[in-house]
Order: structure tokens, then sequence, then C-alpha cells
């Protein structure tokens, strides 16, 4: 589950390679999913500061982790000492934010988690008067973006596992049910199918569907309704699953759904077969936009196509108008595409893509069309 120890101690030392190209000359990392990523352990973020100070390469400390003496036990477990890692314990009463600063000498530019409480970066700042603090954003995601075996193994598990939920999905989302009770027996199989947690349950419900982060409400369902299901959330190890299928319950729709919808599986047919390494990650979002464009639902695709997952449910790289990032082989993310028609219903599908030598894997295979359950 936890990458193994020589995987961890290459994700350090290059995350010191690119801090320094990215003119920065130390790394302050607090509890989140960069962390997660370079130490297998994500820790827990509260007031208390917990910090990996990660000097750039060619600065000669060595990193090393400040913890609460209390939380110290968390970390036994992990192999830091084999990654060189040394650990600094501080104890209530003391400054923790003068540990970090003995540790980092005197950099110029420090880059601090995007994560890190605005409380942690102005404790940061008082020990730091004068070092200019930037976002390790755009250091960590240059590893992040391009996942390894390993990762995608774990994506795919993720979307095996979600699969296995929107299978079932005729057992929980039935009329006469409301939003709310499909939702939580939605939640238990997603536990089921070996998530941690059910991160997220979208059920969109006929004029809430036109809503694309509905979560659950109180609305029963009603025959003929078109639902849209969004689901997903972490496995042990960390990575995410996320996918969306659009359902008719207890009956055929109407042709004008009908219709709107072949327009958009075909764009999500589209988008998906742009993916290819080499192109820009706007021109997936653009593969998925002319044909409902041209169709006259433009207006009724209200968001980019697509976000990278991992760690993270949303990360880099995000497949958005704007975005000339070039795909690589390794960068995952969602393809989903969506129409949404105010006051109505609406309808979104959702796969997560791996790219490929020539072109991508999908990590969900369910079927894309509007599967009509008996209700
Ligand atoms: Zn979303
Ligand atoms: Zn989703
Ligand atoms: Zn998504």
């Amino acid at each position: 589950m936890t990458p193994a120890v020589p995987a961890l101690a290459e994700r350090i030392r290059r995350a010191g390679e690119v801090a320094a190209s990215h003119d920065v000359e130390v790394l302050l990392l607090t509890p989140g999913t960069d962390l997660r990523y370079l130490l297998g352990y994500g820790g827990a973020s509260h007031e208390r500061l917990t910090c990996l100070v990660l000097p750039a390469a060619g600065h000669l400390a060595p990193p090393a982790i400040v913890v609460p003496k209390l939380e110290a036990p968390g970390l036994a477990a992990l192999p830091l000492a084999e990654l060189g890692v040394e650990v600094l314990t501080w104890t209530d009463g003391e400054d923790p934010y003068r540990l970090v600063s003995d540790l980092a000498g005197g950099p110029t530019r420090m880059a601090v988690a995007d994560s890190m409480p605005a409380s942690h970066v102005f404790g940061l700042r008082d020990v730091f008067p004068d070092v200019a603090q930037t976002l390790a954003g755009p250091v960590l995601r240059e590893l992040r973006m391009r996942k390894d075996a390993g990762e995608v193994a774990q994506l795919r598990a993720a979307g095996a596992a979600i699969d296995r939920v929107h299978a079932r999905m005729a057992e929980f989302l039935m009329v006469g049910r409301t939003e709310a009770e499909v939702g939580e027996a939605i939640t238990a199989a997603i536990l089921d199918e070996g998530h941690t947690e059910a991160a997220f349950v979208v059920v969109g419900s006929g004029p809430h569907g036109a809503s694309p982060h509905h979560d659950v409400s109180g609305r029963v369902i009603e025959r003929g309704d078109v639902v849209v299901v969004d689901i997903g959330g972490p496995l042990p190890g960390g990575y995410n699953s996320d996918s969306t299928r659009t359902y008719a319950v207890g009956g055929e729709p109407p042709a004008t759904i009908r219709e709107a919808y072949a327009v958009l599986q075909d764009a999500q047919e589209r988008s998906v077969a742009a993916v290819r390494p080499g192109v820009t990650a706007e021109s997936v979002d653009t593969a998925a936009r002319e044909p409902i464009t041209e169709a006259g639902l433009g207006k009724n695709f209200v968001h980019r196509t697509g976000h990278g997952i991992g760690l993270d449910v949303h990360e880099e790289p995000y497949i958005v108008g704007g975005n000339p990032i070039l795909l690589e082989p390794g960068m995952a993310f969602s393809v989903e595409p969506g129409v949404y028609l105010e006051g109505e219903w609406g309808a979104r599908i959702e796969d997560i893509v791996v790219v490929t030598a020539d072109g991508c894997e999908r990590l969900n295979t369910r079927p894309r069309d509007l599967v009509v359950l008996p209700g």
C-alpha cells in the first residue's frame, strides 16, 4: 500500500531537485497529501505544528520533520531513518516555528504547502520575517501529476471498486425512495467495496440533476426521473475513485432527453479518444465541448471537462480551456462532460483515464448509455 523505501527516497530527492529548479531553497510541508506522497504518511492537521523541512538540492542540511512530541508515536512505523529524515519533537510551550527556522538556516525563498493552515503560514512569517513565501504546489505537482505503475495500479483498483457500486445501482436507486435514502445505501456499498470513506455521494434526481455538485436531499425519486449519480472516495492506499453515471428510473425518458444524452455520450467518447501524449489539456476539453456546442447545448455544459486525480480527488492536470499543459504518459484525470437544464434535468458521464504511450486506458468501464433501471 505504502510505496517502498527506494520509491519514497526517489520522490524526496526529486522534490529537492524540482524545488531548486523553481528557485526555492526550502519546502515546508504540513500534513496533507503532499506529505503523504513523500513519506507515505499524511499526518493530521491542527493547531500544533507538524512540518517536513525539505531543503532544495544543493543545500547541505538533510530533510527533517518537526512534530509535536505527543504525535511522534504516529511516525514510529515510518522508515524515516532509512529515508534520512531526522525527527525533531517539541512540547507544548516551546516555539516549533523557531525549530523550523533553526533547521532551515537562512533561506531567502521558501515554499509552503498549498494546504498549510494560515495560522502556520503566519507563524513561519514571524520567524522568517524577510523571506519570500511561495506555494509548494507548483513543485509538488511536477512529481505528482505523472503517476508511477504502483499509483496507476491503485487508481485502477479504485476504479474497479466504484464500478462495482455502479453495477449494483438497481438495488439502491428506486421510485419512492428519497435521494438521501439512496445515498445512504450507496455509501454502505462504497465502504463494502473497499473504500475507507465515501468522500462524495451525489444523487441528483429530476431537476436536482441540473446542479452539478448537488449532494442528496429529501426529494423522493419519481417514475421517469433522470438521476445523476457521482460517487467516489479513497482506497486504503489513499488513491481515489470518482465516476458518474446517469440513470433513468422506472421508464424510458422522453425523446428530447434521449437526443441530448446521445450528444453528451458522443462528446465524452470523442474527448476520451482525443487523449494521448503530446496534446494539450485544453484540446481534450475542446473535443468534448465542440459537439455539445454544435448541438446548441454549449451554454448547458457549465464546467471544465475534467480534473486530475490521485491522492486528491481534484488535482493537476485540469482539463480546461486555456490550459496549455502537454499530456504525458502516467497522467490521470477525469473526462466528465455534462449537460444541465435548469429546473428540469441534467446528465453527466465521467470516467477516469490514464495517459498511455499511445492513447489512454479507461479505469471505469460501466456502460455509458442512459441505463434504464426497473425502478
Ligand atoms: Zn466535480
Ligand atoms: Zn465525479
Ligand atoms: Zn470528477
